[in-house]
């Protein structure tokens, strides 16, 4: 008797979570059967129909790109597209962040016409940037930028982040999130670092992988996934000028190395769709390389989805990369090279080039029933053919408070402490504090781009109920403790001799600086310099000899030396999205003791921004020494209120062989006063190899949390799979010799050595 509560409670659950489940879903089988015989059935143009992904403003009133309050539908242009031309996909809004109620009725007016004018039934498949959270469902959460998430280092929190994207997603009827960005952001100039996990290709694998998980929870094989397009394929991360969508340089040994392990480790964890690369790799455009798409990505990682362009960029293969004559040829280059769906915003001409090429045997059949296949296959998968849109009112908690926590998490997690002179954080509450700076009252600095609309400079879409740094000390401290003077705009001096007047009265500065929320080609810029007027602020204020706690509240690294050593403690903020302010001023009083840590080596000097891994030759000095590596902070900084130490470091041999595994443990303890999080990071270097090696390779890393004076014994199992680089052959090999691990966090590694035989 004593047990059937628990037994009720068990079937309950059980009951509950398999009925988020569809109750169609097929084996993978099944679906597989399906799409052949519907294959079988279609003609050459509703094949070709399904390969194209137009923008929603087309079939809208209004130019594509006019601003609208309403979305209402352009009866020809609807009837041409969706009906004549059965088109097999959408992207876009429609300019402004509608509410999931109303996204139910766009996509079910776009789905019901689709579905009742195709002969088979086929349903559109639409395709929405969810870049920090579901950024254009007007309720949703808006997470910290992927940069932030990856500062936690926390794998569970990606994986929430994903999940909570989705059903957000799901809520307004977009079942196709162009997201995770898994670019490996080597150049700090690039303005989308923020939308990256880093720099690093082992953090990106994990987070990302961690962020499918979530995503596609079960497989798609429920209503509240989303299918993910991991992007940018290949090398966007690596522009040789640092600009968007500008040419990289990536020998196939770098390639291998750097570039692909974060695919690899998406398509293992089964994303469903991957979006080609603007840019061009070694002055070959992504989406025309045949080797990247057909050979790499669907032969040698085996991936079975769907590859989609990115926007416009058959076009572009014409008027930018001026590698095609027309839009004939450039489409014949992109569909032979493996692309299965081009965005083409503008129009459908592209499937009447096709049924040409085709007509013409310029692109074989069985490319255009492959392509389809994969796009149908996914169509079947997420159940679109039976549930082609949902009923937002079955999803409650959609920007709801669970989801709203779950934010906070994330941001305070995020929040990376860089500097902290004499402990002078945490503040007291008693104190009197000056707020100043460019990002200290503006929610669109928070959240950056991708927020409501494209570029997220839009204040009409901010929601007021959420609090800027500002107002989250305020609430901190109370308004009367509070003095707050804006100070500066992004590039122009406000009331800097203000700020410095206030500055007297208080017992601290809070200045907040940082970057306006940009993405794109708009993002670009030609110095990493933080502007002027940002640090001129800092210099006068720093004349006062008030202790200053500087916030930055930025995608990429943006120089800081010259402001640095005047300043007592520094807060990376990154963008840290809705719930930003409250974090921050959280961890700028203690209420949270941050754990954050940095997902790139942050630049000391515009001449020398190499990534933690590099080559010994790269550090040369000027003395001829091996000195000359300067971050201002090491990729893996940030610190704690608590203190950690290291201790007993224990291999279970120092000789390893064949495909033995090394295990590997070491103790942390906190000696510190209260609980915190710190994150075991597992360095490899091989100390000898034909091909140059790294100073240092990420190879692990777990996040643990440990109560004051106490301490924890965290392990690792290497394989020599994670021993191995790309070698003088372009193949992952393990040479014999000798290698050293280091463990930790980068100040205080631990290290030891052990030798390796095949
Ligand atoms: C961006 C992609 C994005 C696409 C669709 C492009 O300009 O590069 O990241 O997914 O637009 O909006």
């Amino acid at each position: 008797m004593r047990h059937w509560p628990i037994l009720f409670v068990c079937v309950f659950i059980w009951s509950c979570s398999n009925s988020s489940k569809n109750e169609s879903q097929k084996s993978t089988s099944e679906i597989d059967l399906k799409v052949e015989a519907l294959i079988e059935k279609m003609t050459l143009k509703e094949k070709v129909g399904q390969m194209l992904n137009i923008g929603l403003p087309l079939i809208l009133e209004g130019d594509y790109w006019s601003g609208r309050d309403s979305a209402v539908f352009h009866e020809a242009k609807f009837k041409s597209l969706i009906t004549d031309y059965g088109v097999g996909s959408i992207h876009n809004t429609p300019s402004y962040p509608a509410q999931a109620k109303e996204w139910q009725k766009i996509v079910k007016t776009i789905q019901d016409s689709a579905i009742a004018n195709s002969r088979h039934g086929i349903p559109v498949i639409y395709g929405i940037d969810n870049i920090h959270g579901a950024n254009y469902v007007r309720e949703s959460v808006m997470f910290p930028h992927q940069i932030g998430v990856a500062g936690t280092w926390n794998t569970e929190l990606s994986k929430k982040v994903g999940e909570i994207t989705s059903y957000e997603s799901r809520a307004a009827s977009l079942p196709w999130n162009y997201n995770p960005n898994i670019d490996v952001a080597s150049n700090p100039l690039w303005g989308r670092i923020a939308e990256s996990f880093g720099e690093d290709p082992y953090l990106i694998s994990k987070m990302g992988a961690a962020y499918i998980e979530g995503s596609q929870l079960d497989g798609l094989n429920n209503q509240n996934s989303t299918a993910v397009c991991v992007k940018h394929y290949l090398g966007y991360g690596a522009g040789r000028n640092g600009k968007d969508r500008a040419n990289a340089i990536l020998p196939e040994r770098v390639l291998r190395q750097y570039y692909l392990p974060p695919f690899k480790a998406a398509i293992e964890q089964g994303a469903k769709s991957v979006m080609i690369s603007s840019n061009a790799v070694n002055g070959i455009p992504c989406h025309i390389n045949s080797y990247y798409i057909n050979d790499i990505l669907k032969g040698e990682l085996g991936f079975e989805g769907v590859v989609i362009s990115d926007f416009s960029d058959v076009e572009f293969l014409i008027e930018a990369h001026q590698s095609a004559t027309n839009m004939k040829d450039a489409t014949k280059m992109a569909v032979n090279a493996g692309l299965d769906m081009i965005m083409n915003p503008y129009d459908a001409d592209i499937v009447d080039i096709i049924i040409e090429l085709v007509e013409e045997e310029k692109i074989a059949m069985s490319r255009i029933n492959d392509a389809a296949s994969r796009i149908l296959k996914l169509k079947y998968e997420l159940n679109l053919f039976e549930k082609p849109y949902n009923d937002s009112a079955d999803f409650p908690e959609l920007g709801g408070d669970n989801h709203m926590a779950s934010n906070y998490n994330v941001a305070s997690e995020s929040i990376t402490l860089l500097k902290n002179k004499d402990r002078i954080l945490p503040l007291g509450k008693d104190k009197k504090v000056l707020v100043t700076g460019y990002a200290s009252n503006s929610l669109n600095v928070l959240n950056g781009a991708w927020s409501r609309s494209f570029l997220g400079t839009d204040t009409r879409f901010n929601d007021l109920s959420k609090q800027t740094i500002k107002d989250a000390i305020a609430n901190a401290i109370g308004e009367k403790q509070l003095s707050f003077v804006q100070g500066t705009d992004y590039t122009q001096a406000i009331d800097i001799s203000k700020a410095v007047e206030k500055a007297k009265t208080v017992d601290y500065i809070v200045a907040c600086v940082g970057e306006m929320p940009a993405t794109e080609k708009p993002s670009d810029i030609n110095s990493l310099e933080l502007p002027e007027a940002q640090k001129e602020l800092i210099k006068a204020l720093s004349k006062l000899n008030k202790p200053i706690i500087l916030v930055l509240i930025e995608g990429r690294p943006r120089l800081i030396s010259d402001i640095e050593p005047l300043v007592d403690a520094i807060v990376m903020g990154y963008l840290p999205g809705q719930e930003g302010g409250r974090a921050i001023s959280d961890v700028i009083f203690g209420d949270i003791n941050p754990s954050g840590k940095l997902p790139y080596t942050y630049p000391k000097y515009s001449g020398n921004t190499l990534p933690y891994y590099h080559k010994k030759t790269d550090i040369r000095d000027v003395n001829w020494g091996y000195n000359g590596f300067y971050p201002q902070f090491e990729f893996g900084h940030g610190l704690s209120y608590t203190t950690f130490e290291f201790s007993d470091l224990v291999l279970n041999s120092d000789k390893l062989k064949g495909e033995e595994n090394l295990t590997i443990s070491i103790t942390v303890n906190n000696t510190g006063n209260r609980a915190g999080k710190e994150v075991v990071q597992l360095y490899l270097k091989d100390l000898v190899a034909r091909v140059s090696p790294d100073s240092k390779r990420l190879i692990g890393f777990q996040k643990i949390e440990i109560e004051a004076s106490t301490s924890k014994t965290v392990s690792f199992s290497i394989s020599k799979e994670q021993l191995s680089h790309v070698g003088m052959g372009n193949k992952w090999i393990v040479e014999d010799g000798d290698f050293e691990l280091q463990i930790g966090t980068p100040g205080s590694l631990l290290t030891k050595t052990f030798t390796y035989k095949n």
